[in-house]
């Protein structure tokens, strides 16, 4: 706890005093030491690309300037650079827009199963790619929230697109909607989304902390797959901006799910 502590000199009968003022400054101060990680983080962040660009432009001038086949190469590797910056610029724009948004209540009126079949549809090409299967349950009757749909349709790309990177080849990712239902956890009636996948699931020991800007379980394999370490970060805002709820289970071997809870009026 940190406070700041203000003293003031006060006449008081009989002789002279001093009042003191504490006044606790932790969350402010907490506050301005997150932002100023996520500086340091989003700096190294794209600092890592930019480096790389840097050396090969340096390579192809230099040591690569008559080896054609040599230059394919280089220019591959600075393509996928230049790509992994664009993502993470285009991350760091959706986080600051949904988090401005996050007090102004979504006003669509949409079925969520609409919005998962198409989400699914359009990834079914890298899910392809990644050989792994992706399939949907959905209930018979429509259902109607409030929302919104580009920020919704985030949610499942996001966690689909983490499904398809993480669990691997041969693995499945099933999105199931079901509701509504009484929720106590909203106390009221909601739907759930959940996507799970039959990967290889995540230690219990991360799961607090997933959601977190710029976390990953193993960096190297985050990197590898292209990620930014910010789409859980952007789904949570979401869902707190439909008041819903979010949650992670997972067990080592198994697979992961993540359950999205959201109200209904
Ligand atoms: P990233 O861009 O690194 O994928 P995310 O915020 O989307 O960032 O996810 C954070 C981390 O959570 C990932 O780096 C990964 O380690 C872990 N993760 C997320 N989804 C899954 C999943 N379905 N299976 C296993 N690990 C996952």
């Amino acid at each position: 706890t940190t406070f700041h502590v203000t003293v003031r000199p006060v006449g008081l009968e009989g002789g002279a005093g001093a009042m003191l003022t504490f006044e606790d400054v932790t969350h402010v101060e907490q506050v301005g030491q997150m932002r100023r990680d996520f500086v340091a983080n989003v700096s190294h962040e794209l600092r890592t690309p930019l480096t790389a660009l840097i050396g090969f432009i340096e390579t192809l001038r230099g040591p690569a300037r008559n080896d054609p086949a040599g230059q394919e190469r280089f220019l591959g590797i600075m393509e996928t650079e230049a790509h992994r910056m664009n993502r993470l610029v285009g991350d760091l724009l959706s986080l600051s827009r949904v988090e401005a948004e996050e007090r102004v209540r979504p006003t669509e009126r949409l079925d969520p199963a609409a919005l998962i079949r198409s989400t699914i549809h359009g990834l079914m090409p890298i899910a392809q790619e990644a050989g792994v299967t992706l399939q949907a349950e959905l209930p018979a009757e429509s259902v109607a929230i409030m929302g919104d749909a580009d920020q919704l349709r985030q949610v499942v790309t996001n966690l689909l697109e983490n499904a398809i990177k993480y669990a691997g080849r041969g693995a499945s990712a099933t999105v199931t909607l079901t509701g509504p239902t009484y929720e106590p956890r909203l106390r009221g009636q909601g739907v759930r989304i959940e996507v799970s996948d039959t990967g290889q699931g995540i230690d219990p020991i991360h799961l607090p902390r997933l959601t977190e800007r710029f976390y990953r379980v193993d960096n190297h394999r985050s990197r590898e797959m292209g990620g930014t370490g910010l789409g859980l970060a952007i789904v949570k805002h979401i869902v707190n901006r439909h008041r819903g709820r979010l949650r992670v289970d997972s067990e080592r071997g198994k697979g992961t799910t993540f359950t999205i809870i959201l109200p209904v009026d």
